[in-house]
């Protein structure tokens, strides 16, 4: 049990999000279910955790703005004193060939997945060093590992995730911090509802289990590496992707 951690999911109130903020609560986790468009899935997800005897409240803001974010863990930490786990969940796809990238949609895909772990980490790392505990785990993707046609700007931002990862986890980890990622693979969400059905069968192909993941597969690895089991795992890309990266 993880009773009187507070956790922070961004884009926590639906998908895979939901999923782990339901999880690290199942598990005694205060959370606080982040947003920026989806309040009403936020408020259902933290009504959900409440009525199964859990504690959560939703937090508004875009990861993809410093500033807010930074408000955001100024707030969180005066009000509980300590943030003990941060999943960086947020995430966005604006799929395309290069040759028909345009520059705000390789833009905004940077600014909120990659950026918005950034902008999370660095608000709380002096928070973290001064507990001298906290685990950060970042969702990346298989894409990240594998790259994908017609998303250069979504596989640049989770394989920057990877590298952000692996070096926080050197430089926090004298400190008692650890920070690992998650890679999924295809995973049944409304992400992943829009890609065209010749896409996912051609994914599936891949997958050794031939078939896709849910939400709850990844939230079961977010989980345990938030949990004191995972304590001697830091700098880790732990795959959740039927097999589709081996
Ligand atoms: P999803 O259903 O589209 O959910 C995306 C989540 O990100 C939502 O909760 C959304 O919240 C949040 N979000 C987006 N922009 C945000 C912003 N600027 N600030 C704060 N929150 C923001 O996608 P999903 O499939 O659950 O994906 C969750 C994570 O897993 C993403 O990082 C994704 O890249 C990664 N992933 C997914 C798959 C898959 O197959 N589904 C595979 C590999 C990796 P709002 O609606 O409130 O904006």
């Amino acid at each position: 049990m993880l009773e009187g951690k507070v956790a922070l999911v961004t884009g926590g109130g639906r998908g895979i999000g939901r999923a782990i903020s339901l999880g690290l609560a199942k598990e005694g986790v205060f959370v606080v279910v982040n947003y920026n468009g989806s309040e009403e899935k936020a408020r259902e997800t933290v009504e959900a955790i409440r009525s199964a005897g859990g504690g959560a409240e939703v937090f508004g803001c875009n990861v993809a703005d410093f500033n807010a974010c930074g408000e955001m863990m100024k707030e969180l930490i005066e009000k509980y004193g300590h943030i003990d786990i941060l999943v960086n969940n947020a995430g966005i796809t604006r799929d395309g060939l290069m040759a028909k990238m345009s520059e705000e949609d390789f833009d905004e895909v940077i600014a909120i997945n990659l950026k918005g772990c950034f902008n999370t980490m660095r608000h709380l790392y002096r928070q973290f060093l001064k507990q001298r505990s906290g685990k950060v785990i970042n969702i990346s993707s298989v894409t990240g590992i594998m790259g994908n046609p017609g998303q250069a700007n979504y596989c640049a931002s989770k394989a920057g995730i990877i590298g952000l990862t692996k070096s926080m986890a050197r430089e926090l980890g004298s400190r008692g911090i650890t920070v690992n990622a998650v890679a999924p693979g295809l995973i049944e969400t409304e992400m992943t509802e829009k890609l065209p059905d010749s896409v996912k069968e051609a994914m599936k192909e891949q997958i050794i289990l031939r078939r896709p993941g849910k939400p709850e597969d990844v939230a079961g690895a977010v989980v345990f590496l938030a949990s004191e089991k995972a304590d001697y795992i830091t700098g880790q890309v732990i795959s959740v992707d039927g097999g589709m990266a081996v």
